[in-house]
C-alpha cells in the first residue's frame, strides 16, 4: 500500500503513522524527521535546511525533492510506504508524479487528516519527542508512562525548537497557503479521503483503517 498523509503540523500524522506501518506492514518516510537526523548529523542538508525549520519555513523544493528521489529507491520500501510530511508544495507534488511514473508504482490514497487550528496549537505546545526513535507525545493528551521519558526506547523527551508560538503560528500559515493546495490536486485525481483528526487517538484510528482497508 502507498499512502501519502497530508494534515497540518499537529493533525496526529505521525502518532497515526506509527499504528498504520505496524498493521499494515509498511515504512514511514517522514521528511521532517530524515531533516532532523541530518541536522544532527551535521551533514550538508542538515546545514542547510536548519534556519528554514526553525523558522517554521519550508526547506527549498530541490533539496528535497533530491532527498526524496534517494529514499524512495530504498529496498525496504517494497512493501509499500507512507509519506509523512511530503509532499507540501505543488512543485514537490508533480515532481513525485514524475518520481512514481519511473518507479512504476502508483498511490492508493492521499489521506487528509482535518483538524482545526486552536487544537493544533495546544497539541504542538506541548508536544515532546524522543530523541532516539522520533515518538512524539503529548503532556496532557499522550503522556509517557514515565514522566521525560520514551516509552519504546527509554529515550529522553525534549521539545522541539519549532514547537514554539511564533514557529507555530508560522507553520499553521505556511500549511494553508502552501500544502492545502494539495487537496485540489489530489482531489482531481480522486485520490483523497479525509479523516476527522478531532478525538480520541483510537477512535481516529480506527476511521483510518475503515478507509485503508478498501485499498487491502
Ligand atoms: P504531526 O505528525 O501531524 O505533526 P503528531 O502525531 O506529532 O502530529 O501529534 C501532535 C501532538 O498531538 C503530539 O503531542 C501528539 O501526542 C498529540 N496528538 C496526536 N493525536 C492526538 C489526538 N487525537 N488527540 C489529542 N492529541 C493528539
Ligand atoms: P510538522 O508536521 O510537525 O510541521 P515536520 O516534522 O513534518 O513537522 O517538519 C518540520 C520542518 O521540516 C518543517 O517546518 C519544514 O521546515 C521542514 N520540512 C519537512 N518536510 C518538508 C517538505 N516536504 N518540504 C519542505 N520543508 C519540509
Amino acid at each position: 500500500m502507498r499512502i501519502i498523509f497530508l494534515g497540518p503540523p499537529g493533525a496526529g500524522k505521525g502518532t497515526q503513522s506509527e499504528r498504520i506501518c505496524k498493521d499494515y506492514n509498511i515504512v514511514q518516510l517522514s521528511t521532517g524527521d530524515i531533516l532532523r537526523a541530518n541536522r544532527n548529523l551535521g551533514t550538508d542538508l542538515g546545514k542547510k535546511a536548519q534556519s528554514y525549520m526553525d523558522s517554521g519555513a519550508l526547506v527549498p523544493d530541490d533539496l528535497i525533492i533530491e532527498m526524496i528521489r534517494v529514499e524512495l529507491k530504498n529496498p525496504n520500501l517494497a512493501n509499500g510506504y507512507i509519506l509523512d510530511g511530503f509532499p507540501r508544495t505543488v512543485p514537490q507534488a508533480e515532481a513525485l508524479d514524475k518520481l512514481l511514473q519511473e518507479l512504476g508504482q502508483e498511490l492508493d490514497t492521499v489521506l487528509v487528516l482535518e483538524v482545526p487550528n486552536e487544537e493544533l496549537l495546544k497539541r504542538l505546545t506541548a508536544r515532546r519527542i524522543c530523541r532516539i526513535c522520533g515518538k512524539s507525545y503529548h503532556l496532557i493528551y499522550n503522556p509517557p508512562k514515565i514522566e521525560g521519558t520514551c516509552d519504546v526506547e527509554g529515550g529522553e523527551l525534549y521539545q522541539r525548537d519549532d514547537d514554539k508560538e511564533e514557529p507555530i503560528m508560522n507553520r499553521l500559515k505556511v500549511y494553508e497557503a502552501q500544502t492545502m493546495p494539495l487537496i485540489e490536486y489530489y482531489s482531481k485525481k480522486n485520490l483523497v479521503d479525509k479523516i476527522n483528526g478531532v478525538g480520541e487517538i483510537d477512535f481516529i484510528y480506527n476511521q483510518i483503517q475503515a478507509v485503508l482497508n478498501k485499498y487491502i
